[in-house]
């Protein structure tokens, strides 16, 4: 946990331009955005994947599609549209084990996903 890039920007110790916190979570720019717009929403608490969730987490889970929705609307996406994923393991291609939703949009995002 101690070398989770993702707690370690949560913390502050990592620099990351913050979009948006409520104090349980977070979002802020990807880093090699894939769309015009590519947020990562993320918890503060350090879940490593979705398969690590339990009850306790409904609402944080919850809060993450609120702040997804809030930051659609603040960056005028939200008629246009946009997709939120939360990548899985290996075959999702997970690479960082902290769990994050991602906000694309600004761009026609193409289905089924590669
Ligand atoms: P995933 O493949 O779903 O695990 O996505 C991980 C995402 O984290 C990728 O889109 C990376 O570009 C992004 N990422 C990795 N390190 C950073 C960082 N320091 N700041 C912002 N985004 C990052
Ligand atoms: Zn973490």
């Amino acid at each position: 946990m101690n070398d989770c890039i993702f707690c370690k920007i949560a913390a502050g110790d990592i620099p990351a331009t913050a979009l948006y916190d409520d104090g349980e979570v977070l979002a802020f720019s990807d880093i090699n955005p894939e769309a015009p717009i590519h947020l990562l929403i993320i918890p503060r608490k350090h879940i490593p994947t979705l398969n690590d969730l339990t009850e306790v987490d409904a609402a944080l889970i919850g809060r993450m599609h609120l702040a997804a929705k809030q930051l659609a609307a603040e960056l005028g996406v939200a008629d246009s549209g946009y997709r939120t994923v939360i990548n899985c393991n290996h075959n999702a291609g997970q690479l960082v084990f902290h769990i994050h939703m991602h906000l694309l949009a600004g761009r026609e995002l193409g289905w089924p996903p590669g």
